[in-house]
């Protein structure tokens, strides 16, 4: 029943609560702790994100007791509401002010025991190794300190880059690496995060992580023995009245070193007065170092005694204070007390200085590691980008090869393919224009280029012509393809017989020309044995058929070739004349009929 009346109360309470006020609690309350809590206080009611955001002033201003209390609240709301991921934000919070208040051990123990919830949320994620590394720097585990700020720096930069939250974190995240690594004397890297942070600070324009910056470089500086360098940062932020006086003390203390460093006793001496005043109203007890520095202040302008007897009254002392009273011993003349005060001083050195050297090793060995594995990161990244590249190109080269193959076999194809077509076609229309279809001996236009070819070789050359006789009559009684057979026939005939085929030509329809290397007589001998064979190898099926043939011998070489066939043209028609199945021979200039025997 109660528990429903909280809840009631809880949600009135939310409703009531401005939600722009609560918006960025952590940016407000870090920036101006005391207004903005002199806001929150102003709203009466319930609410966890409420206490909350008190909880942040209150941390902010220093008032930790208070802080713990309100995020006790907080963490209780959220848990009645179910919240798991505010109440994670919580505890962390309530780990970072265990922190503050000095108890390590605890944030330690809850951190452990948060660790576990934390893994799907990065940012929370962030912020645990970030809380993880300060409790390893508060319980002195360098090491693992440098490596837990680290990836908790790294987390958070690749997290909002936008958030001012964030930018800020990452800026008190360096400034933390920075004291760690001036701690165990890495000037350099010290330095390097000091600049990192002071850069991104100056984008936020955030004063009270300026002035917590520019403590610790001017502390690192006086460490690297250039008080002038510190002096100068110092000045420049006690001339800002708006310096909270903790951290005015803390800069005092450091100016009154850096004017020891410098020669200038008195001034020291007045700073020292003004910190420790500070100090006082504040109600700390002032550093230990401040007495060291007031010492050396004296011991400078001659004060000896009072320097020793500042340094004989303390119940412990820093090593630059051990190294002073047994400095100060000696210069005394009390050698067996000064002669205990170096062994002490040696011995406390040794222990900080071995401390020293294997943090300083650690965090050498943790700071390499981590840059050799962003290094290689970072190449490996780059090879495998140039060998994707690479490999895309030789892919493309290969597919823009292959294209031009195919290309250039499609063209080559292309290219045989016609050229064939042509030469089939060129021998066609060659076949065409020098061969009769029936016969297939030389038509008339190429018989009569070969005889002009061979007219001017020396020596007797005759033409013969031959007719077949009758012929209309075996086309009209047998039909027009037994004319044709006739032809054939007669056509193959005439390729067994002549000398040589080259030389047979079809002249006309049933007229065939031959031309003979021979006398007249030797042809006409050769005509006969043709005009024989020709009606006596009567086949079966076939019309009978009977040849009549003209013969002319060149009667000198000047004799040309139309007269020639012209000539034995006239025989033949005078063999037809005499009755046909002859042979006539032309003879110039009287044509002589030579019948036949047969
Ligand atoms: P002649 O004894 O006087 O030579 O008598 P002919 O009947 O043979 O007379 P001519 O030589 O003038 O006749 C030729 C005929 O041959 C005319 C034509 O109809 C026929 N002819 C021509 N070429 C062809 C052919 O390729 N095939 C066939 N079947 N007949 C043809
Ligand atoms: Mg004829
Ligand atoms: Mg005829």
């Amino acid at each position: 029943m109660y528990r429903y009346l909280l809840l009631l109360l809880c949600w009135l309470a939310q409703v009531q609560a401005s939600p722009s006020l609560l918006q960025d609690a952590e940016w407000r309350a870090m920036r101006d702790p005391a207004s903005y809590l002199a806001q929150l206080n102003a709203v009466s009611g319930q609410d966890m994100e409420l206490f909350h955001a008190r909880s942040l002033a209150k941390a902010a201003q220093g008032d930790y007791r208070s802080a713990q209390l309100d995020n006790a609240r907080a963490r209780t709301l959220a848990a009645a509401h179910q919240e798991s991921t505010r109440l994670r934000d919580f505890e962390l919070q309530q780990v970072a002010l265990s922190l503050d208040t000095s108890a390590p051990d605890q944030a330690l123990t809850l951190l452990a025991r948060l660790k576990p919830a934390l893994q799907d949320n990065p940012a929370q994620l962030a912020q645990w190794h970030a809380l993880n590394g300060l409790a390893h720097y508060r319980t002195d585990q360098l090491q693992l300190a440098v490596a837990e700020l680290r990836s908790a720096f790294l987390l958070k930069r690749q997290l909002n880059q936008q958030s001012k939250l964030a930018q800020l974190q990452c800026v008190q995240l360096l400034i933390t690496l920075g004291d760690l690594y001036a701690d165990i004397g890495l000037h350099q890297q010290a330095e390097d995060h000091y600049l990192d942070a002071l850069q991104r600070n100056l984008r936020l324009d955030e004063p009270s992580s300026q002035a917590l910056i520019k403590t610790g470089m001017a502390r690192l500086y006086l460490d690297m023995g250039r008080p002038a360098r510190a002096r100068q940062l110092l000045d420049s932020q006690l001339a800002n009245p708006a310096l909270s006086p903790g951290r005015r003390a803390t800069m005092l203390g450091y100016l009154a070193q850096a004017l020891n460093a410098e020669g200038n006793g008195s001034a020291a001496l007045r700073t020292l007065d003004q910190a420790e005043a500070l100090y006082r109203q504040l109600g700390y007890p002032s550093p230990r170092h401040l007495l060291t520095t007031r010492a050396q202040a004296l011991s400078g302008q001659g004060e000896q005694g009072q320097a020793l007897a500042l340094l004989g009254h303390a119940q412990t002392l820093d090593l630059a204070g051990q190294r002073l009273r047994a400095d100060l011993l000696a210069r005394q003349g009390n050698y067996p007390a000064a002669y205990r005060a170096l062994q002490e001083h040696q011995a406390d050195y040794r222990r900080r200085f071995n401390r020293t050297l294997s943090e300083h090793t650690a965090a050498f060995q943790a700071q390499m590691d981590l840059a050799r594995s962003e290094g290689d990161n970072h190449r490996l990244v780059l090879e495998n980008e140039q060998r994707r590249q690479q490999l895309v190109h030789q892919q493309r080269t290969r597919n823009y090869q292959l294209i031009l193959v195919m290309l250039l076999l499609s063209a080559l194809l292309l290219l045989g393919i016609t050229t064939y077509r042509l030469h089939r076609s060129s021998r066609r229309l060659y076949r065409l224009a020098t061969f009769d279809q029936l016969t297939g001996l030389a038509n008339r236009h190429a018989l009569l280029e070969r005889i002009q070819r061979i007219w001017s070789r020396p020596g007797p050359l005759s033409l013969i012509i031959i007719d077949i006789d009758h012929f209309k009559q075996i086309n009209d009684q047998h039909g027009h393809s037994a004319g044709d057979a006739a032809i054939a026939r007669l056509g193959r005939l005439l390729g067994e017989w002549a000398p040589d085929r080259e030389l047979i030509g079809r002249w006309g329809g049933e007229e065939f020309l031959v031309a003979i290397p021979l006398p007249a007589t030797d042809c006409w001998h050769l005509a006969e044995a043709l005009r024989k064979r020709v009606a006596t190898e009567q086949q079966a099926g076939q019309a009978a058929m009977t040849i009549s043939l003209g013969i002319a011998s060149r009667e000198s070489e000047a004799e040309a070739l139309i007269p020639l066939i012209h000539r034995a043209d006239m025989a033949m028609y005078q063999a037809k004349r005499q009755g046909r199945n002859q042979t006539v021979m032309a003879a110039a200039p009287r044509i002589l009929a030579i019948r036949s025997l047969a």
